[in-house]
């Protein structure tokens, strides 16, 4: 183990969900010194809490999927030394669309009778998303192409709005490229998403004493460099300088690009760091004064193209623009416009409902992930780990054939882990 003061065996950064989970997990398997640096106060990455007081409502990964959930909630039940006094519970999300003031159930996009492409492009495109949803799940044999290429659909085609819709109520970047595999997949995960308190209670995951693993929890630090010199990552943060002898980067690959040299990253890794298009969010947050009935948690308002999440007293609209959109002044005022929009649309369907103050920010957030598995963008045969170098390791939601965030963030974190305990360095 190293014990040479800021020396340590393995430097994580980052401490999002998959660092903090990957720190979790070689405290209580690994033998030797970790270091987490993060450049926020706490743990949590995006799906750190926001809060209002602080005018710092951003729009984060507000829902967890169960299948995470339950991986967290086992790695703090199964540990007997860790803290007993936290009890988590699971509720399902209430997720929906508002399309003409009516609420519709995100649920049933995956079902073939549904409403949405009705209450959208009426009779016709109800009719062609049927016939979409037989080929699309019945007959089509390839399920990786993108649809838009399948079925021949161009943008003038009815359909392509349909298309455009379910693909951005996905989450996925562009209608063109959404693909039967990326549509089943993210379905699934929505329907399984719902809120917990877990995911600001991260800290409990170090609650325990280890003997074998000393484990630095760095916060308010930011690496703004990392090189390799000898056997040892000299690593500068803005408050200081330390080495180790292995970097696990836990959060997504063009974060990585601005600290670390690109004859680093494995070639995979650079190239979906290169082609990832980073995307702004526009929010605007008003603060709920009178409660009413049915609001759901979180709402697709598609005439706006806007996202409400609903959360801690709150009300969060949110508006996705490419990052050169949201560096010009138009762009942006039309944002602003379509979530006013959106928020009067929605007092007027809730007569009940009053708001009141609100505030707008712009978030440079996230690269969109892309619904093209053959694209570079998604890192192929990422179950199989080739990318690890002996000195450098990844993980996080980026790192996974899969569209679910989740499951690549689990798969990642469990493969980083044992990776490390096995493959141990200097000895
Ligand atoms: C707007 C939005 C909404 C989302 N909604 C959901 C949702 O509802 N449910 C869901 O499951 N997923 C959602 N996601 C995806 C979700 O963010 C991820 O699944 C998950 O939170 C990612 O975890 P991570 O650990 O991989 O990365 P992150 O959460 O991004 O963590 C990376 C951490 O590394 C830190 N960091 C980066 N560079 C440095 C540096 N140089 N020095 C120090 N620290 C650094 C960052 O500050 C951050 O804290 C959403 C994403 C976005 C952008």
């Amino acid at each position: 183990m190293e014990t040479e003061e800021n020396s340590y065996d393995i430097a994580i950064v980052g401490g999002g969900l998959a660092g903090a989970l990957v720190a979790n997990r070689l405290h209580s398997s690994f033998k030797g010194s970790v270091i987490l640096l993060d450049n926020h106060p706490t743990l949590g990455g995006k799906a750190r809490s926001s809060s209002w007081e602080t005018k710092q409502w951003a729009p984060n990964a507000n829902f967890v999927s169960e299948k995470l959930y339950n991986f967290i909630a086992n790695l703090l039940q199964s540990d007997p030394s860790l803290r007993q006094d936290e009890t988590f519970s699971f509720k399902p999300a209430n997720l929906s669309f508002f399309i003409q003031n009516k609420i519709i159930p995100i649920k049933s996009l995956s079902q073939k009778e549904s409403k949405v492409p009705k209450i959208l492009g009426g009779l016709a495109a109800q009719k062609q998303w049927l016939n979409l949803w037989d080929k699309m799940f019945g007959s089509l044999q390839d399920k990786e192409q993108p649809l838009s290429k399948s079925l021949n659909i161009s943008h003038k085609d009815a359909l392509a709005s349909t298309l455009k819709l379910i693909s951005y109520t996905c989450g996925l970047s562009s209608w063109l490229s959404l693909n039967p595999k990326a549509m089943e997949e993210r379905c699934e995960y929505l329907e399984n998403l719902g809120t917990s308190d877990i995911l600001k209670n991260l800290a409990a995951l170090f609650s325990r004493e280890s003997s074998d693993c000393s484990l630095t929890l760095a916060f308010e630090e930011q690496v703004l460099t990392a090189q390799k010199k000898d056997s040892y990552w000299q690593i500068k943060t803005n408050k200081k300088q330390l080495k180790a002898k292995r970097l696990i980067v836990a959060h997504s690959p063009w974060e990585a690009l601005i600290w670390l040299d690109r004859k680093e990253l494995p070639q995979k890794i650079l190239q979906m760091a290169l082609r990832s298009k980073p995307t702004s969010i526009v929010s605007l947050t008003k603060r709920i004064k009178k409660e009413c009935e049915g609001l759901s948690d979180q709402m697709i308002i598609a005439s706006e193209s806007v996202i409400m999440i609903n959360s801690c007293g709150n009300l969060c609209f949110t508006y996705s623009l490419d990052y050169e959109s949201s560096i010009n002044t138009t762009e942006v005022t039309k944002a602003i416009k379509a979530l006013r929009r959106s928020a009067l649309k929605l007092v007027s369907a809730f007569p009940d409902l009053e708001l009141e103050e609100e505030s707008i920010a712009l978030h440079p957030i996230a690269w969109g992930q892309s619904a093209q598995t053959k694209e570079t963008s998604y890192v192929e045969k990422l179950s199989d780990y080739d990318f690890f170098k002996e000195d450098i390791l990844f993980c996080g939601e980026s790192y996974g054939t899969s569209y679910r965030p989740d499951e690549n963030i689990i798969k990642s974190v469990l493969a980083c882990a044992s990776y490390c305990v096995e493959n141990k360095l200097g000895e």
